[in-house]
């Protein structure tokens, strides 16, 4: 006799412009229904409506500037609240369609990360209880974006973190697939909102996804696409508003049509600082960048310039926008000497990113002659294995974007 096909556990996350009001909850409520309809388990992982969060933030970042470990944990206590509203009402509406379905705060799993306030990693998903609520045919719902430490406190993943909260519940439940579904259908060769010429991806490799990720593109946090490497877990991107197959993660070598470059990238959150006329001689890089590290500031790209006469050297480096006070304050604490000091928070890094640069020269070379066409000037430059990176004005961002799309051939319809 053929034995009959076990169900499927689907975990499905949907981001906060999916559940930004109560028309749009029922619609996800709908999508909920017809995948247990189908015969699956469902686990879904919910974002806060769309704005509450960045509201959550501002009020946070209003009454305090969270230098202290303990303001961030109350910063937390403050921001995760988004995700608690929107878990509550997708059950009651699944309740009211007739279906049975509960939330999970993360502290009731629980959901364990480090003491990492703001910025915490998922250590350990208890599931449980989970998985007899779902063997029941009940739908669970958990909030992303949050967690709890050993010693009970509430944390937060970092901005847009409900996509490593979805993978890492995959990966716990060991889920026969991850769909995040958002406002896109799928992972496209740059911001689909930005480049209109952009194409969606049917596949992209975990490699070039993660470098796509922590490079800007947001439909991913980047720890998500860390998380499903990992484990393995078969990931999604696809549309909340349409039916249309996604975008799959998966091995690179199950990616047949081989393209050099996958993606061009773009992020706003970076200031740039530059020292001008600071003494050259050994040690000065330890003593700008020593400082930096202890306050566990994160620095980017970074250029050095050294006069004719070899006396001074100019230095630029790049910072999280959110880090540049902090920055200017290590600085001053550092005791270093230079003539001029300043800073840009107008600045863009685009980036351009591919695993065919390994074995091809001269795609570097096509980016800087593609801005050069544009006048566009460029103030910093970094590469790795498959990736190259410039610093550019950030009203010159769209123009680049468009640019190198272009140049690189990745236009819908070549
Ligand atoms: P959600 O709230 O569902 O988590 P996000 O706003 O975090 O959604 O991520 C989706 C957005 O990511 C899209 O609206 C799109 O503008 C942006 N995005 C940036 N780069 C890309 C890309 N390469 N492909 C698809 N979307 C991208
Ligand atoms: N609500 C959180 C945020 O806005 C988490 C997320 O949406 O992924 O950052
Ligand atoms: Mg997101």
């Amino acid at each position: 006799m053929e034995t009959i096909k076990n169900m499927a556990l689907i975990v499905q996350k949907f981001g906060g412009t999916s559940v930004a009001n109560i028309e749009c909850i029922r619609n996800v409520a709908k999508r909920v229904a017809a995948e247990r309809a189908a015969g699956n388990k469902v686990a879904v992982v919910l974002s806060a409506m769309a704005g509450v969060t960045n509201q959550l933030d501002a009020w946070a970042r209003e009454v305090s500037t969270l230098s202290h470990p303990e303001d961030m944990a109350e910063y937390d206590a403050v921001v995760s609240t988004g995700e608690q509203v929107t878990i509550g009402l997708l059950a009651l509406t699944l309740r009211s369609m007739g279906i049975p379905a509960r939330s999970w705060l993360s502290w009731q799993l629980p959901i364990r990360t480090d003491d990492m306030h703001m910025k915490a990693r998922v250590s350990s998903i208890e599931t449980k209880e989970l998985l007899v609520s779902l063997e029941k045919g009940e739908v669970a719902i958990v909030p992303g974006f949050q967690g709890i430490t050993e010693s009970g406190r509430v944390t937060t993943l970092g901005r847009g973190g409900s996509d490593t909260s979805a993978v890492a519940l995959a990966a716990a439940l060991k889920a026969d697939l991850c769909d995040i579904y958002t406002d896109v259908d799928g992972v496209y060769t740059s911001d689909p909102r930005i480049v209109k010429k952009a194409r969606k991806l049917n596949k992209i490799g975990y490699e070039e996804m993660l470098e796509m990720a922590s490079l800007g593109a947001k439909v991913l946090h980047t720890r998500s696409v860390e998380m499903a490497m990992k484990h393995n877990v078969r990931v999604q991107v696809r549309s909340t508003f349409s039916d249309n197959t996604g975008t799959f993660l998966v091995g690179e070598e199950e990616i047949m049509e081989r393209r050099l470059i996958t993606g061009i990238t773009y992020s706003r959150s970076d200031a740039q600082v530059s020292l001008i006329k600071v003494e050259n001689k050994p040690g000065i890089a330890a003593k700008i960048f020593g400082p930096l590290a202890e306050a566990e500031i994160n620095v980017d790209m970074i250029v050095q310039s050294i006069s004719p006469d070899g006396k001074v050297a100019d230095i630029t480096f790049t910072v999280a926008k959110t880090d540049l006070d902090k920055t200017l304050e290590a600085l001053k604490i550092s005791g270093l000497k230079y003539e001029k000091l300043f800073t840009a928070s107008n600045i863009a890094k685009v980036s351009v990113i591919g695993v065919g640069m390994r074995s091809h020269a001269g795609l570097a070379q096509k980016m800087f002659a593609t801005l050069a066409d544009k006048g566009i000037n460029i103030h910093a430059i970094s590469t790795s294995e498959i990736k190259i990176s410039v610093l550019i004005d950030e009203e010159y961002l769209e123009l680049a974007l468009r640019a190198l799309h272009t140049a690189y051939g990745l236009d819908a319809g070549k």
